[in-house]
């Protein structure tokens, strides 16, 4: 097999141990006979699998016993409707949500939640181009507001939150983590409800990932569908209807692997390493640029520009000779960006900066 290096934001790269495991069980699992796509959902082979990776991914967070981990559909985007049809019920009429805009994603988010709520936008860093996130003390909160939805991460835009946000007192805090969830240490406990798609830093895409504090299960809209529906979901163990199996039992490898690398700890010291050799190699000269401030510059996601924008293809159909792939960047952004998620090894990061140094000239 030709080695490359995989730096797509999503569906993203996978352990290659995980991959391989998958392929071991593929027809046979565990001598069931069958493959675990064709296990009932409620039988004990795929139940023993869900429950491994539930109890493997609360350990690896540490996230506390009074929160309830779904399993479910609909992506990053699904919940955006969800998490406004089961949280503003908690709130009278007319409810506000409140959002801080720091790119993209969070602004799909607050696109949505204005479907169902009234939304105010507490901050935003358009005007500096979704290069920071702007500091708690510039931001304009609803008291009683139903909730506080923060983006973590911004995936296109490279933006990654460097405190943890405070909302006023009874404000759950919602973040959507769905690409740099496992990269580093969460306090689980600071936050209402962490949502992420799994196929950034997780497992294959299908999988929605709910962590939700037990409490919040009680506030839904009536209008909200059943399957979607954090408490009808968390009573059932994620089985309301089918999960998505399959993804789950990945998601569970991905899960046993990140335990046997020594857990979230030893992946953020990984990260911080990767993410501080690719910056230094762009911040070299002007060559490159990252235009994001220092202190919010994402571990997972690494946008960049040439400063000779005509020399955009070239750069990669070079990256992509030496089997460095995806390094296109959003559509919405241009340029390139390197996803550098758990599953990339320091080797990959170490190629693309010999790349780009030599691209460079130096
Ligand atoms: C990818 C992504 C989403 C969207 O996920 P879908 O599964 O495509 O709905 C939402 N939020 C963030 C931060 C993402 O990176």
């Amino acid at each position: 097999m030709t080695q490359v290096f995989n730096f797509s934001a999503g569906p993203a790269v996978l352990p290659k141990e995980v991959l391989r495991q998958a392929a071991a069980d593929m027809l046979d699992w565990h001598g069931s006979g069958m493959s675990v796509m064709e296990m009932s959902h409620r039988g004990p082979e795929f139940i023993s699998i869900y429950k491994q990776a539930e109890a493997d991914l609360r350990e690896l967070l540490a996230v506390p016993a009074n929160y309830k981990i779904l399993f479910m559909q609909g992506g990053g985007l699904g919940q955006n409707a969800i998490v406004p049809l089961n949280l503003l019920g908690r709130v009278r009429e007319p409810a506000t949500v409140d959002f801080v805009h720091t790119g993209s994603w969070s602004g799909k988010s607050i696109k949505e939640a204005a479907r169902y709520a009234k939304v105010n936008v507490a901050a935003s860093s358009q005007l500096d181009g979704f290069t920071r996130v702007p500091p708690q003390g510039e931001w304009k909160l609803t008291d009683g507001a139903a909730y506080l939805h923060v983006c973590t991460n911004e995936t296109i835009d490279g933006v990654e939150y460097d405190f943890v946000p405070e909302p006023p007192d009874g404000v759950p805090l919602v973040a959507d983590m769905s690409s740099h969830i496992l990269s580093r240490r969460i306090d689980v406990s600071k936050y209402g409800v962490i949502f992420a798609g799994a196929q950034k830093n997780i497992g294959p895409a299908g999988l929605t990932l709910v962590i939700v504090r037990e409490d919040l299960l009680e506030h839904a809209l009536p209008i909200c569908p059943s399957a979607f529906h954090w408490k009808t979901v968390a009573e059932h163990e994620s089985m309301f209807n089918t999960p998505p199996t399959y993804a789950i039992y990945i998601a569970g490898l991905v899960f046993a692997h990140l335990k046997a690398q020594g857990g979230v700890a030893a992946m953020e010291q990984r990260n911080i390493e990767k993410a501080r050799l690719l910056y230094a190699a762009l911040d070299f000269d002007d060559f490159y640029q990252n235009r994001v401030a220092p202190e919010n510059r994402s571990r997972m996601n690494v946008p960049f520009y040439l400063r000779d924008e005509s020399l955009n293809e070239r750069f990669l159909a070079g990256a992509k000779a030496r089997g460095l792939l995806q390094l296109k960047g959003h559509k919405s952004v241009g340029g390139m960006r390197a996803s550098i998620y758990n599953a990339m090894p320091i080797e990959g990061v170490q190629a693309l900066v010999d790349y780009l140094n030599e691209f460079a000239g130096r």
